[in-house]
């Protein structure tokens, strides 16, 4: 039987570039498909921070990540935009890497079955494929799904740029791309895929109300027939704290009691008192209204009265860099703001924590808790999305469940979890217990990268 033949169409990819957890997806997920027998290639553009002179790259086995360059476009330190805002060329950006895309896979001479696109930088494609490429022999067999990691970033121009998408005017139109008088790539995109795919069950359910579907849950409703949401899965090999060669001591689940040192290395790496007694509460975010932060700041008095220290990593809107900076200063001893991007502390995080906050208004998927199960670390979060999907409410008597949860989104409800969580942590035998538990639990792709490849021929299946 011939390989099925599927393109990744990605404007980030782990270990090349990244902002977020579309990069983990996208540097994980094709390996664990190459697995399965998929022939899958990666694309994306060649950013400054692809170290890579050629113009592709091998992941996994023999996964080939082909890279779209210009200098001009993407030879910058940044993906999306920089301290003032967006490029303010991101559509010129993106819409060339969608052409490119499409003329690479002919001069690849690979005509794949099906181009999983990934958000809005990637949406064109399957307009460009129904449109200026519907009659080209080449993708006659191809098929497109769209994934969304996340729907409150769309895509947004003004009108007056439509033109550089070099399509008929007919398509700025409130059933194609126009959204408010302004260009939406995402909306266009939902319209032209075959199917449509996001990164939980949960958040396939919540994206269709008004609450989480950012204006989108209209179209989303007409396209209900093919949407569907598949769990993000996590590549052990890159998050593993038994090989992970950027914490200071390995661990398994069998020698959990080691995440200790990883806990004293830390504070004193942070310059936070050293006591491996001291629950740590971890924090590592892209620092955005989703991500539920102004809870934290209403608490953080009251839980720095429970003596414990907390550890932030993160980067993003400049209000919270204030409030964390200013919070820093008022409490050095038992907090560590750290306001940046920087992978090898967030390993050194997840290992050295305790607990780990993810209080988000909404989370499409969420790879914190899993990266935090991994490294014996339980994670307190909101049931929303791929939260609730992941994570359930512990229970010590039965030891049933893998972390503390919280519904309504107030602050008074996530100190209430955290509390839970803390009082559990100091007995020793209850807590090395759901340590344990969750380092074994299976969060890998091995169960969602076959759903993937289900999905796929599906959508084949009723294209023929
Ligand atoms: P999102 O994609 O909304 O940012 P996810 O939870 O899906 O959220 O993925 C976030 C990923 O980015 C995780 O791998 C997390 O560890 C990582 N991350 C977020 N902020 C930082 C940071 N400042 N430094 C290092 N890694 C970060």
């Amino acid at each position: 039987m011939e390989k099925l033949k599927v393109l990744f169409a990605s404007s980030e990819a782990v270990p090349f570039a990244k902002t977020g957890g579309l990069a983990d997806v996208a540097g994980s997920l094709p390996i664990a498909l190459e697995e399965l027998g998929v022939d899958v290639r990666v694309i994306m553009p060649k950013y400054a921070s692809v170290k890579v002179k050629a113009s592709e790259a091998t992941i996994g086995k023999n996964v080939k990540v082909y890279f779209v360059e210009n200098d001009d476009y993407f030879n910058r330190k940044e993906l999306y935009g920089d301290k003032f805002g967006d490029y303010h060329d991101n559509l010129d950006r993106f819409v060339f890497f969608c052409r490119e895309a499409l003329e690479r896979c002919k001069s690849e001479n690979f005509a794949p079955d099906i181009i999983n696109c990934n958000d809005w930088q990637t949406a064109p494609i399957p307009v460009y494929l129904n449109t200026n490429y519907k009659f080209d022999p080449f993708f006659s067999n191809t098929k497109t799904l769209f994934t969304i990691h996340n729907m409150a970033y769309q895509g947004l121009f003004p009108k007056d740029e439509y033109p550089k998408l070099g399509l008929d005017w007919v398509l700025f139109s409130i059933d194609y791309f126009e959204f408010y008088d302004k260009v939406n790539l995402m909306k266009a995109g939902l319209v032209y895929s075959d199917a449509i795919s996001t990164v939980s069950p949960t958040y396939a359910k919540e994206i269709l109300t008004k609450e989480f579907g950012c204006g989108m849950e209209g179209v989303l409703k007409t396209r209900v027939d093919v949407l569907s949401g598949i769990l993000n899965g996590l590549d052990y090999d890159q998050w593993n704290p038994e090989t992970d060669k950027k914490i200071f001591k390995n661990y398994s689940a069998e020698t959990s009691g080691d995440k200790c040192i990883n806990k004293e290395a830390l504070q004193k790496e942070l310059g936070l008192k050293i006591d491996r007694d001291i629950p740590m509460i971890g924090l590592i975010s892209r620092l955005a209204d989703q991500k539920g932060l102004d809870l934290i700041a209403k608490i953080i008095d009251d839980l720095l009265n429970l003596k414990i220290q907390f550890v932030l990593l993160g980067t993003g809107d400049n209000k919270y860099h204030v409030l964390f900076g200013k919070m820093a200063k008022a409490h050095p001893k038992n907090i560590s703001v750290n306001l940046k991007f920087d992978a090898t502390l967030a390993q050194k995080i997840y290992a050295g924590s305790d607990l780990f906050l993810i209080p988000s208004r909404y989370e499409p998927c969420g790879l914190g808790q899993m990266i935090s199960f991994k490294y014996g670390t339980i994670p307190v979060v909101r049931q929303t999305g791929g939260l609730k999907d992941s994570v359930t409410e512990f229970d010590a008597k039965t030891m049933q469940g893998n972390g503390f949860t919280f519904e309504e989104y107030k602050p008074d409800r996530l100190f209430a979890a955290i509390k839970k969580g803390l009082s559990f942590y100091n007995n020793k035998e209850t807590w090395s217990g759901l340590v344990k538990k969750v380092m074994n639990l299976d969060y890998s792709w091995n169960a969602s990268a076959k759903e993937y490849v289900k999905l796929y021929n599906k959508i084949l299946k009723k294209g023929e």
